[in-house]
């Protein structure tokens, strides 16, 4: 049986060279994530700080780890030491704590801005205008442990993929704006969107990463 495998070659084919396929195992156990491994893949996406602790302890040292959930100022020194990029930074606070921990581990650390694209208030993230501020403030310049490389959001739980197709508008917009802000701290080139339901439209809409679990690891138990 090689289902993962499988689904994770398809997925491959569908998306363009240039988009990353971050296979995301969450409450998916150890050897479904190395069925995956075996296969080559290398990039993974966890949402909580306890369980991708104990799985980067336990997996290969080469897998590339994305937190991709929302995450506690308190829980960033976990993880500091080896994760490979933070996708949902939503606020200046939790930027400044990732910076401290970096430099700790004597380490940069990629950051994405999580914008608020969604309906749903349940989801986090920067709207449009505290996220072109804190593009331009000087707090920014301070951090330099942190490197913003672009921006993740999540588009409402929806049917209706016009407005899905709306909301990757938006944040592709601001992602093309973010590009013209390069500098030594903001260097655009990843725009994370889509999931299993919605990662043809997000590809549509300029996605570089997609982040992809049920479609890969088959239905989870909870969220
Ligand atoms: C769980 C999760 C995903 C993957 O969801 P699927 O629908 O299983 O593909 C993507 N992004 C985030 C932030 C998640 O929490």
């Amino acid at each position: 049986m090689n289902a993962i495998k499988d689904n994770i070659s398809k997925i491959t084919q569908e998306i363009p060279k240039s988009c990353t396929l971050v296979a995301v195992s969450k409450t998916k156990p150890n050897d479904a994530i190395i069925e995956a491994y075996n296969s080559g893949h290398r990039d993974f996406g966890e949402n909580k700080v306890q369980e991708l602790s104990a799985k980067a302890e336990a997996l290969p040292k080469d897998i590339r780890w994305h937190m991709i959930g929302h995450l506690q100022r308190n829980k960033v020194k976990y993880i500091a030491p080896y994760v490979h990029l933070i996708h949902g930074v939503d606020t200046v606070k939790l930027l400044a704590e990732i910076n401290k921990q970096a430099l700790k581990n004597e380490r940069t650390i990629n950051c994405l801005l999580q914008i608020h694209i969604a309906t749903e208030q349940t989801k986090f993230g920067f709207d449009e205008a505290e996220f072109k501020s804190l593009i331009t403030t000087e707090e920014l310049e301070a951090m330099k442990n942190v490197k913003i490389v672009g921006l993740m959001g999540m588009a409402t739980n929806t049917e209706d993929t016009k407005q899905i197709n709306t909301e990757f508008q938006t944040i592709e917009r601001l992602f093309n704006w973010l590009k013209k802000h390069t500098s030594t701290k903001i260097q655009a080139s990843v725009l994370s969107t889509g999931m299993s339901g919605d990662y043809q439209i997000a590809i549509q809409n300029g996605s570089t990463m997609v982040r992809i679990g049920s479609a890969i690891f088959g239905p989870r138990n909870y969220h």
